[in-house]
């Protein structure tokens, strides 16, 4: 495990960059204890190539609801991770629909 923190080095390193080093992203909330992992291809599709930083704050912990407990690491599968290791994958991203009204008069 690559451990980074998440304000010195997130900025400099990018989601291409994790997913040319066959690097997880790993993020935890340490409030819950509950740690994701997740693919970089899964979130360049969602994020685009962005660094590190920038991703993290897309999340938000599904248990707690909060922001500022989750922490960043990177990780590097070891082969006997593979098949073993519990992953995150992207299903699919659903696009909201929101109504904006405005008040207007008969024409
Ligand atoms: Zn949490």
């Amino acid at each position: 495990m690559v451990e980074i923190h998440p304000f010195k080095r997130l900025r400099a390193w990018t989601l291409l960059a994790a997913r040319d080093q066959g690097q997880l992203i790993s993020v935890t909330c340490d409030y819950c204890r509950v740690t994701h992992r997740y693919l970089a291809t899964d979130l360049i599709e969602l994020c685009g190539n962005v660094t590190l930083d920038k991703v993290l704050r897309r999340f938000r912990c599904e248990k707690c609801g909060k922001k500022n407990y989750l922490n960043m690491t990177l990780h590097v599968p070891h082969g006997s991770e593979f098949g073993e290791l519990p992953v995150r994958r992207l299903r699919e991203v659903r696009t909201t629909r929101i109504p904006v009204w405005s008040d207007d008069v008969l024409r």
